[in-house]
């Protein structure tokens, strides 16, 4: 067997890349072929909140998410497929009992204005206008995206995949990269657990398992995971109109602006935004959470902005039971800012691993020493949300094309050649 193009790999990243990918190569002469071995969004991507906000501190990612969300909310209206695309709209708090987040929240709003993104600067008063029955103190400032929401990941990565195929791609799952066959500094080939591949280019995107795939490639990088737990509750349906349609159909107000939600005229309406919906997603600085509602679950997940620096690990740990001392605070969290949680019960919980690099950049380019080897790594918990420009700009890339939509410089994976490996690092999230 033979690929030009080998992606390991079955998530939002490598199937972002398949599908930008495929349109550079000759299908018959060049084959694009992505391995997973499991099933497709079995990894990190399946089990993502897939919330697509474009509010960051990190103007590089910011811009990234702005690219990303075009793509992703045009993406039904080019091409027919739907990803569950809901702009339930994004809501950012900041508070006075962390006067640090004010003072962020505020620089990032400027920040996002000059990158095109729509942000209103809400008070304390807005934010009670704009959510019913949150409890917020009277200092409390925030950031309203209206055009932020979110896709059903599981239905992105198929959806990815199925249109890649289109293109000439090929999506294979249930197999396993062993191992990486290098000769005089140059990837070859790769043995898999359905026989022998000819390669010329490799990209490795595995996940929470990259460090290892590189350790395969003879290449010690410095990754590792971080653990958190997300806590699922049910959600309220007191607010869903009778007429909302199905609980988790894209209702028509979700599709307002789906053309290009960046430049279209006049000012979104929150009252029409988060409409059949208890609230919009809430990224909480002040209280350290986030939330977003699954209607099609029928449930609101809640997770730390934060995790624990004594909880990472070189690799996912196989077994790791939740923690219901976790699951209380999620809710204490949850309730403080919207009391009518108070009495619906915990439905589900997860344990997930998030890759982090020691400066909370990416890694995303060629794999150094190893001519024809690329790596996508170390996108913690934000990685959903830039997948679209991620595969566009590795595309470029491979195909060595000027690389447009993202600097290569700022991910180059190179940065680490000379990073200690025996220092103790834990790490940061971007906000
Ligand atoms: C709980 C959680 C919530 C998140 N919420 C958000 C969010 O709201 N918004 C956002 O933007 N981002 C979010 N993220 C981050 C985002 O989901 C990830 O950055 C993104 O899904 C990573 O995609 P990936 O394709 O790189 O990795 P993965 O989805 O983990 O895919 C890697 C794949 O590689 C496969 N694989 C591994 N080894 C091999 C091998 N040897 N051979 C073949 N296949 C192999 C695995 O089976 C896996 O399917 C969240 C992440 C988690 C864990």
């Amino acid at each position: 067997m033979k690929a030009k193009v080998l992606i390991v790999g079955g998530g939002v990243m490598g199937n972002a890349i398949a599908l930008s990918a495929a349109r550079f190569f000759d299908p018959l002469r060049q084959p694009v072929v992505l391995l997973e071995r499991s099933a497709l969004a079995s990894g990190s991507s399946g089990a993502s909140g897939a919330i697509l906000r474009q509010h960051y501190a990190d103007r590089m990612i910011g811009a990234m998410a702005r690219d990303s969300m075009r793509a992703y909310s045009s993406f039904e209206s080019r091409t027919g497929r739907t990803l569950g695309f809901q702009r339930a709209g994004v809501l950012t708090l900041a508070g006075p009992s962390r006067p640090e987040t004010i003072e962020r929240l505020t620089r990032n709003v400027d920040q996002q204005t000059e990158l095109g993104i729509r942000t209103q600067l809400l008070d304390a008063e807005g934010v009670r206008a704009l959510v019913p029955n949150i409890e917020v103190d009277d200092g409390v400032i925030a950031a309203w995206e209206p055009q932020g929401g979110y896709v059903d990941p599981t239905t992105t990565v198929e959806q990815f995949a199925a249109l890649a195929r289109t293109y000439g791609a090929s999506t294979r799952t249930g197999v396993e990269i062993l191992s990486i066959d290098v000769r005089e500094g140059r990837v070859v080939g790769a043995e898999t657990t359905e026989g022998h591949y000819d390669v010329d280019t490799i990209v490795i995107v595995a996940g929470a398992h990259c460090r290892h795939l590189l350790q395969k490639l003879g290449v010690e990088m410095p990754l590792r995971v971080a653990r958190v737990e997300q806590h699922f509750f049910r959600m309220p349906s007191d607010d869903l109109e009778d007429d909302s349609g199905a609980l988790g159909e894209t209702s028509s107000w979700a599709l307002v602006d789906l053309d290009d939600p960046l430049v279209s005229e006049g000012e979104a309406d929150p009252d029409e935004a988060i409409k059949g919906l208890p609230h919009p997603v809430i990224l909480d600085l002040e209280y350290g959470f986030y939330t977003r509602c699954e209607a099609n679950h029928g449930r609101t997940r809640v997770c730390p902005i934060n995790y624990d620096p004594q909880e990472i690990f070189d690799e996912p740990q196989a077994k790791s039971a939740p923690r219901p001392e976790l699951a209380e605070r999620a809710r204490e969290l949850l309730v403080k800012r919207l009391p009518y949680y108070a009495d619906e019960p915990m439905v589900g919980e997860q344990v997930s691993w998030f890759p982090l690099t020691p400066d909370g950049r990416a890694m995303i380019g060629p794999v150094p020493g190893v001519e024809g080897a690329f790596v996508a790594a170390g996108f913690a918990d934000h990685g959903f949300k830039l997948a679209p420009s991620v595969g566009d700009g590795m595309a470029q890339m491979i195909a060595g094309e000027p690389v447009s939509a993202f600097d290569l410089e700022y991910f180059d994976p190179a940065r680490f050649l000379d990073f200690d490996q025996t220092e103790d690092w834990s790490g940061r999230l971007y906000l």
